[in-house]
């Protein structure tokens, strides 16, 4: 794909690929004045988007934040209860969780998809359940593509009647057991920020099967605005609303999603196979009955193996126009959340402690991507 990139001695971690209709949706948006909430591309992104997952309703936001904090709204979190959810995770799961007054209860990783581990939330909800304080909520994350152990907490959250959100915010198109993550629980959460598998330029969704949670959805997030001239609003709600202009965008983009994935998939295995023999390298081995998005690749850097450091790694690929990040820090290290409960150890202290994030744009082109491996093998000083 393309390499105007190379001129600038720089190959970015994830940037979009307008590879299809952007341009036409876009033009369209402008010929027609149809720029802001009114005009066709909103429902046309939505219903595109709720096909592609199999469920009935997709209800687009501003952006993946709201997404959450709506579905943790509707799922009846309030001020004071606490919500399960990863530590290792972006800043936008959990902030939600405090926009409504509740306490996120920090859970550790587990190794083989870097997500929540299902037996500490087991063995949490248990022990609650015989103390009568149940969380309110689970909140799932999908890291870096990869499908949580969702099967067991969807188990047990069903014993006791807790509601299962999932942040499929890095997911889109990553299935457990055949079934797309999102769609698993009482509702599913994704991003279309620019960085993410498809873009709006910012924009968000919630997805559901319930067709009260769908109504609700739209309705707070339009300022809880009732039909009629004169006003009325019926609940405190958010202008959380997309654009017609953001939908357009997402609409051309989420119809390029096989194609973006095949080439996802593509990068990844490529990574993987020029990638696994090297010392001090791993990445995630996934859940098994789970494929994932493999939305940005990331891999883990032991000191020892590797000869390096993982803050070495990063400053060397600066030096070669190669843009890397370290993977998510955990929220528990923010001082916000430095006093929240946790569960477990230090699984996801170490995955920050080595792991790297590699480009894995869709526009990626094989000469960049073999630079990068190339580079990443000549970095290793064993
Ligand atoms: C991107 C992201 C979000 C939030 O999405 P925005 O559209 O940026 O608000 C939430 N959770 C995770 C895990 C993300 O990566």
């Amino acid at each position: 794909m393309s390499d105007r990139r190379d001129t600038l001695k720089r190959i970015p971690l994830a940037e979009p690929y307008l590879g299809g209709n952007e341009k036409e949706y876009l033009l369209q948006c402008v010929e027609t004045n149809y720029v802001s909430s009114v005009g066709p591309f909103v429902q046309r992104f939505e219903e595109e988007f709720a096909q592609y997952l199999g469920v009935p309703y997709a209800v687009a936001t501003c952006n993946g934040t709201a997404a959450i904090h709506v579905a943790l709204q509707l799922a009846g979190v309030k001020a004071g209860d606490e919500v399960l959810v990863s530590t290792f995770t972006f800043i936008a799961s959990v902030n939600p969780i405090r926009y409504l007054g509740a306490t996120p209860v920090l859970v550790d990783s587990e190794e083989q998809s870097w997500n929540l581990n299902p037996d500490l939330v087991m063995k949490e909800v248990r022990r609650r359940a015989e103390v009568g304080r149940l969380p309110k909520a689970i909140l799932v994350v999908h890291i870096y593509g990869f499908p949580a152990q969702i099967g067991p907490i969807l188990e047990i959250a069903a014993r006791y009647d807790i509601p299962v959100i999932e942040d499929a915010a890095e997911s889109l198109g990553a299935t457990f057991e055949g079934k797309n993550v999102g769609t698993l629980g009482l509702m599913g959460c994704f991003s279309f920020n620019g960085n993410k598998v498809v873009t709006a330029g910012g924009g968000g969704m919630i997805v559901t099967k319930d067709p009260e949670m769908a109504r609700l959805a739209k309705h707070l997030t339009q300022q809880a605005r009732l039909p009629g001239m004169e006003y009325r609003h019926d609940m405190i709600g958010y202008n959380y609303r997309l654009t017609n202009i953001q939908a357009a965008l997402g609409l051309a983009q989420q119809e390029q999603l096989t194609e973006f994935l095949r080439r996802k998939h593509e990068i990844a295995a490529k990574y993987k196979q020029l990638l696994k023999d090297v010392p001090g390298i791993e990445f995630p081995a996934g859940v098994s009955n789970t494929r994932s998005s493999d939305w940005m690749f990331s891999v883990l850097i032991d000191p020892d193996g590797f000869g390096r450091s993982r803050p070495e790694v990063l400053d060397l690929f600066k030096e070669v126009g190669v843009e890397c990040r370290p993977v998510w820090n955990p929220v528990h290290t923010m001082p916000m959340y430095a006093s929240c409960p946790r569960l477990g150890g230090a699984v996801a202290e170490m995955i920050f402690s080595k792991g790297i994030a590699l480009p894995s744009s869709v526009g990626l082109s094989d000469s960049d991507q073999d630079l990068v491996i190339a580079s990443l093998k000549r970095f290793c000083r064993s």
